[in-house]
């Protein structure tokens, strides 16, 4: 059964742009990403002072894969985006979470789904409201938190099919 599933992507080093269309087009390649959010430039929320802004973007997918199997292939985006884990929160080149599959609630140490901060987070609410408006009622992207600037769209070739 393929259901509806969201991955956030995020990044504040290096070539922020690249690093973000490598990455959709990776999750392109194995034929299950439907749309890609308009592209948001965001103030980083918690983390070491002094980091610079992100570029953000969610990605959804109509997927068989399980959650766990959607965490590992946020892993190998970052791991193809050669992130290195410092402190947490702090500045990186890929940051791939995912956000949220459709009807599947998963609660493991390694794991949660839906992503525990997802409704304090303006920087996924707004690109998650542009492409799904009925899962982010306003009141709740209102109440979220952290500036966000519309900044246009990444190179890609995904079409909508929501
Ligand atoms: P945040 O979780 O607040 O967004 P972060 O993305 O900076 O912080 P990371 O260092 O990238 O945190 O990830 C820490 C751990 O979070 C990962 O090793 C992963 O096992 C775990 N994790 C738990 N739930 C999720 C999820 N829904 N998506 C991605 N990683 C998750
Ligand atoms: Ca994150
Ligand atoms: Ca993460």
């Amino acid at each position: 059964m393929r259901r509806r599933a969201f991955i956030g992507l995020g990044s504040n080093l290096g070539d922020r742009r690249a690093y973000l269309e490598a990455a959709v087009s990776a999750l392109g390649a194995e034929g299950d990403a439907i749309a890609v959010s308009p592209l948001y430039e965001t103030e980083p929320v918690g983390g070491p002072e002094g980091q610079g802004p992100y570029l953000n973007v969610v990605v959804a997918l109509l997927t068989a894969d399980t959650p766990r199997r959607l965490l590992q292939r946020c892993q190998a985006l970052e791991a193809a985006a050669a992130r290195v884990r410092r402190e947490r929160w702090g500045p990186r080149t890929l940051d791939a979470d995912v956000l949220l599959v459709e009807g599947c609630t998963v609660d493991e140490p390694d794991l949660t789904v839906p992503h525990p901060r997802l409704w304090e987070r303006r920087f996924v609410l707004q690109p998650l409201a542009d492409l799904v408006p009925d899962l982010v009622p306003p009141a709740r992207l209102a109440a979220s938190g952290g500036s966000v600037r519309r900044v246009g769209r990444l190179e890609s070739t995904l079409s909508d099919r929501l």
